[in-house]
């Protein structure tokens, strides 16, 4: 009988990130967000739940003071994919007014997210805004939307761990990996 982990582990096809590859890389990229925002104060707009260990990772590397809050998008499809739409419920009280802000999520895929979400961050007075994700797709995304900081570009496939989820699960596996498909052995 295999335990959780195992279990996680081998229901993966392969693994494309290990556990210290991304370790590794989340710091270099923590340095560099150190670096750009010397002498300021930033506040964090970590998306949920997919960039949870992401920004977990890489804020407990950067050095400066920092605000955290949290959003969850939503996308829910319209007829077409690229007619997705994304829900942003707004933190009551949220002010952003003179703030450095640095948006952090899991993925960019179609970058309907990410380009939502900036939207909505650029309407605020804040006083710079910048963003970062873990991974980006090499596809063409729906959204003309670019990522300040950019962890690792991958192929256009379903990644999961690492906060990624299929059906709610696998976001604990410290690596990042591909599912095995239903009846491959
Ligand atoms: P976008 O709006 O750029 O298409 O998608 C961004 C969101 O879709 C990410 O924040 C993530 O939650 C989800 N997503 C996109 N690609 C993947 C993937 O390969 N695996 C998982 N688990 N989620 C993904
Ligand atoms: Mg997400």
């Amino acid at each position: 009988m295999p335990n959780e982990v195992s279990g996680l582990f081998s229901d993966l096809h392969s693994v494309l990130l290990d556990a210290a590859s991304i370790q590794e890389r989340v710091a270099s990229m923590a340095a560099a967000v150190e670096r750009d925002f010397a002498g300021k104060e930033i506040t964090v707009i970590a998306l949920m739940d997919g960039a949870l260990f992401f920004v977990a990772d890489l804020l407990r590397h950067i050095d400066l003071p920092m605000r955290i809050v949290t959003m969850s998008a939503s996308s829910y499809n319209g007829t077409t994919k690229s007619s997705a739409e994304v829900r942003l419920p707004w933190p009551v009280g949220l002010d952003l007014r003179g703030q450095h802000v640095l948006v952090l999520d899991d993925i960019l895929d179609t970058g309907l997210t990410l380009a939502a979400v900036m939207e909505r961050v650029r309407r605020e007075p804040v006083a710079s805004l910048k963003s970062g994700v873990l991974l980006e797709k090499r596809r063409a995304h729906a959204r003309d939307v670019a990522a300040d900081y950019v962890g690792f570009e991958i192929e256009d496939e379903f990644v999961v761990g690492y906060g990624m989820d299929y059906a709610g699960k696998f976001r604990n596996l410290p690596c990042i990996g591909i599912l095995r498909l239903e009846g491959e052995g």
